[in-house]
């Protein structure tokens, strides 16, 4: 070959046009295959910006959309109202679960919506005759000291004084020590500083400051406790400015509810409260059940946004979305503790079922809640890069600290507890609160209950807000990666054709993870 035919051919090879390499999502999705996160990847862009200027702001539903795509689960081992403001304060939005008497589901969104950064409205108060011991098991289970005690051991009794880790430290392990009594350790009232009902939280930040105490307590003219004021917490303020807040500054929580009738009443409670957007909660959305509560909700609440599903097809998809759905939760059988596709034989591989229902619901301008399957940051960026506007965890926030329940020790492990809302241990726990889960027995097939879900535990993984922060910057860098300055970016270039995927063999998969080394240890931030 002379040297200008090698040139030409060396020019031809640069200018072979881009979209020959790798797949389209169209072309991905195409040939009838199930796929699951793992089976694709991503291929590379061009980075011409910072990972840091990436912008997350996405749709959850028609007229909501949130700073940061993500979204925690309505199980009862998830989201109650801590687990809703962690969310809220990192720009997503937690889900209220149902699991519970109407009235605990309302008081959870109320205290997410009258929350102020700072103030603790329900915080662990002790007796004076508690002891040691259980200062040290409340700071275990619940990871925080600066426990006020109260002349009747709870809010509104009088306040006797506060004990901090200061307090104890230095105490040895012994069981005459352990069993010491608050009274006789704590801080008394006479040393304490305090403030009125009505400081303000530039005030008591001001206070705090000053000095330089961890925790403010707030009494009314009679000397009773009323509210808690955190260092930290007014630390949150600062460290988390970008939160979702709704048109009076504050914080957006959402709530689930069933499709029985009797809930129609709960969401009355909820709205009252204060919700800016309910979940409409099933397995399988495309029911007359859900379409008639859909249709009811939208005609008696006009401005409340209501998320319908659970969805895997364009069918299922169809029917709510015509049924007025402003946002659908797809997934079926993907999740963490399900065995719904092992069960009942339904479901959907849930990268195709997250590709196929975006696709359809963008039509209509329903944006699309990925919910289920999502192990890792990669996960998240996967389900954004295939149609979904937000994404839905379970598991991924169960172990943190914000999630309901306490910390437990098992063969020298840290765990919680963690269920999936159709196991036996969560229907079992319905009945007296009233909850949706009842209807699971109203027929003479619903008498023997078939699980769902299964129960299990989950490894601690520390503070909420700072695992959602490494989620945050975890989808930046991979957007980044990929050449999508933002999430609506990111879904155009995939739309366009722009963004190319490859489906990942067995092998391409184990080599894509860690491998050949004798041990490792795999910390993530
Ligand atoms: P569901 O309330 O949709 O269904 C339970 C049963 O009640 C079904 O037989 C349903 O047809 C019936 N039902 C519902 N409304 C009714 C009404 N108004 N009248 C008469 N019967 C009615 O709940 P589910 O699908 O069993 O899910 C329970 C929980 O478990 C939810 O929290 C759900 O999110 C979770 N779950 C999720 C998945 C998933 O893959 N995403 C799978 C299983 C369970
Ligand atoms: P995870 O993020 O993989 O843990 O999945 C969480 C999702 O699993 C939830 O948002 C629900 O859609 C789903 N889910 C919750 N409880 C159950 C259950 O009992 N069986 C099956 N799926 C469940």
């Amino acid at each position: 070959m002379d040297d200008h035919r090698a040139a030409m051919k060396d020019h031809e090879e640069k200018d072979a046009p881009v979209e020959n390499d790798g797949l389209t999502a169209a072309q991905l999705f195409a040939n009838g295959d199930g796929l699951t996160y793992n089976d694709f990847i991503i291929l590379p862009g061009y980075i011409d910006f910072a990972a840091a200027e990436v912008d997350l702001h996405s749709p959850l539903t028609k007229k909501i959309t949130l700073k940061t795509p993500l979204v925690s689960s309505p199980m009862d081992t998830v989201t109650e109202a801590e687990m809703a403001i962690a969310m809220a304060l990192c720009g997503g939005i937690g889900i209220i679960h149902h699991n519970s008497a109407p009235h605990y589901q309302a008081t959870q969104v109320k205290w997410v919506k009258e929350y102020r950064h700072g103030c603790i409205k329900d915080p662990k108060v002790l007796y004076p005759f508690d002891t040691i011991e259980d200062v040290i098991n409340i700071k275990e289970a619940h990871g925080f000291s600066g426990l006020p005690i109260t002349e009747k051991g709870n809010m509104g009794s009088k306040l006797l004084g506060i004990i901090t880790s200061r307090d104890i430290d230095f105490l040895d392990n012994s069981y005459y020590q352990k069993n010491t009594k608050v009274i006789s350790v704590m801080t008394k009232f006479e040393n304490l500083v305090t403030a009125p009902v009505g400081v303000t939280i530039k005030e008591a930040n001001a206070i705090l400051k000053k000095t330089k105490k961890g925790k403010l307590p707030i009494i009314n003219d009679k000397g009773e406790l009323v509210a808690l004021m955190s260092r930290t917490d007014l630390k949150k303020n600062f460290d988390y400015p970008g939160g979702s807040k709704d048109e009076k500054d504050r914080l957006l929580v959402g709530a689930s509810i069933s499709t029985r009738v009797v809930d129609k009443e709960r969401v009355k409670l909820l709205v009252d409260n204060g919700v800016d957007v309910i979940v409409l909660d099933s397995s399988q959305g495309n029911s007359i059940y859900q379409i008639d509560m859909l249709k009811y909700l939208k005609a008696q609440y006009p401005d409340l946004q209501v998320i319908a599903g659970n969805v895997v097809t364009i069918g299922q998809a169809k029917n709510l979305i015509e049924a007025g759905a402003d946002g659908l939760r797809v997934g079926m059988g993907s999740g963490s503790i399900c065995i719904t596709q092992e069960v009942m034989a339904v479901g959907r591989a849930q990268a195709t079922a997250v590709y196929k229902v975006s696709e359809y619901a963008r039509k209509f301008g329903v944006p699309v809640i990925a919910d289920g399957g999502i192990q890792s940051v990669g996960h998240i960026t996967k389900g954004l890069s295939i149609g979904a506007s937000t994404v839905m965890m379970g598991s991924l926030l169960a172990g943190t600290f914000a999630a309901p329940g306490s910390y437990f020790f098992n063969e020298g492990v840290k765990l919680k507890r963690f269920r999936g809302m159709g196991s036996l241990e969560a229907m079992d726990s319905r009945g007296s609160h009233g909850s949706a889960l009842d209807r699971y027995f109203q027929s003479e097939i619903d008498k023997l209950k078939v699980a769902q879900g299964v129960s299990g535990s989950i490894v601690d993984k520390g503070s909420t807000l700072k695992f959602l922060t490494y989620l945050q910057c975890g989808i930046k860098h991979g957007c980044q990666d990929i050449g999508a300055k933002s999430i609506t970016a990111l879904r155009t270039m995939m739309y366009s054709g722009e963004l190319r995927f490859e489906k990942r063999t067995h092998s391409a998969q184990k080599e894509g993870n860690v491998h050949g080394l004798f041990s490792y240890e795999k910390r993530l931030f």
